[in-house]
């Protein structure tokens, strides 16, 4: 049991066990302060609550006029305080009883410290980039802390708006340098591949650039790809409400393409330097450093995640499967369905 004085009494956070206790039709069983008067604010009241984590179990409060009642079901297991983080920095704020967070300072009646530690769900305070990069950096170095989150509901919403984000992040530089490089052709530098890419074929068969037909392919490759793992991560074995948050984690595995955006950038600043050998060098040598670390934290962490929250037996089975499947959607995606896409379109021209 801790105490508190700064928590608030209408949090704007999601609160884990609300609905459950919403729909248990709880009653009031816990102590009512009335007028508490903490320092920084005539809201802010002691109170504790504890949960049933992770199982949709134990007590919610409900906070009219500065009073605070507990609704509580009854608890099947001894009342334990959850872990509650700032929302600014992500400190654990367990056993601190303070106004502000003593990592970064953080006024907790300006920002009330939230038990949902994803940064992600909490970008309207922190900002779009600012959450997506926090998230981003949780799940490629610090995974494990990461996959600890399935104690606490992430809304499907937000994941998915996350691999959404992710997805974007990836694809539109890579569009936008394709373009670039239509109206800025490639120069007698550029590898032969990408000269093929915007020459050869569009005037003789078909009126449009090669190029076009890889690029709908690779974002089919890019959405299909990061959207895999969330099939492996519902198995039978599991509760369905632990299924749900899997599935909802699983889509945050797509947060290492979200370097491409560097990549993209790196590889266009060495455009200008063209005749500077050693400077291009350069350059395209950390765009390489960097594109192998992302795909490589994408491979290594999406196993992981999909490992650690689904709870497989069989490790290697799902490793294999897992592996074979992308494999498979980017021989289809990047080689198949542009090759068919471009073939059915030469078709067609040829009719006219
Ligand atoms: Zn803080």
């Amino acid at each position: 049991m801790s105490a508190a004085p700064w928590l608030p009494t209408a949090a704007a956070e999601p609160k884990p066990n609300q609905r459950a206790a919403k729909a248990t039709k709880a009653t009031a069983v816990g102590p009512v302060r009335s007028n508490p008067t903490p320092a920084h604010s005539s809201k802010f009241l002691t109170l504790s609550r504890y949960a049933g984590r992770g199982q949709g179990e134990g007590s919610v409060y409900r906070a009219t006029s500065g009073n605070i009642t507990f609704l509580s079901s009854a608890p099947t297991s001894p009342p334990t305080s959850p872990d509650l983080f700032c929302i600014s920095c992500g400190y654990n704020q367990h056993g601190i009883v303070s106004d502000r967070c003593p990592e970064c300072g953080q006024s907790y009646a300006a920002l009330p410290p939230s038990p949902v530690r994803l940064p992600w769900t909490h970008r309207r305070h922190l900002g779009l980039l600012r959450a997506y990069w926090r998230t981003a950096g949780q799940v490629i170095f610090h995974h494990e802390e990461f996959c600890h989150q399935i104690d606490t509901p992430i809304p499907l919403r937000d994941a998915r708006l996350f691999w959404l984000f992710s997805i974007l992040q990836a694809f539109l530089p890579i569009l936008a340098a394709a373009i670039l490089l239509f109206f800025y052709p490639p120069n007698h530098n550029s590898s032969q591949m990408l000269h093929s890419l915007y020459e050869p074929y569009q005037s003789i068969y078909v009126p449009i650039p090669i190029v076009i037909f890889f690029l709908l392919g690779l974002a089919l490759f890019f959405a299909a790809s990061t959207g895999l793992p969330s099939y492996f991560c519902h198995p039978r074995a599991l509760p369905i409400e632990r299924q749900n948050r899997a599935i909802a984690l699983s889509y945050f595995a797509s947060a290492p393409i979200g370097l491409m955006p560097i990549i993209i950038a790196l590889l266009l600043a060495a455009r200008p330097f063209s005749d500077f050998i050693p400077i291009t060098m350069t350059l395209k040598f950390l765009a390489a450093l960097l594109t192998v670390f992302m795909f490589g934290a994408w491979y290594i962490r999406t196993i992981r995640i999909v490992l650690t929250l689904s709870q497989r037996r069989r490790k290697t089975l799902t490793v294999l499967l897992l592996t074979t499947c992308w494999v498979a959607l980017a021989t289809i995606c990047i080689l198949v369905v542009p090759i068919s896409l471009w073939y059915t379109t030469m078709l067609i021209h040829s009719l006219f």
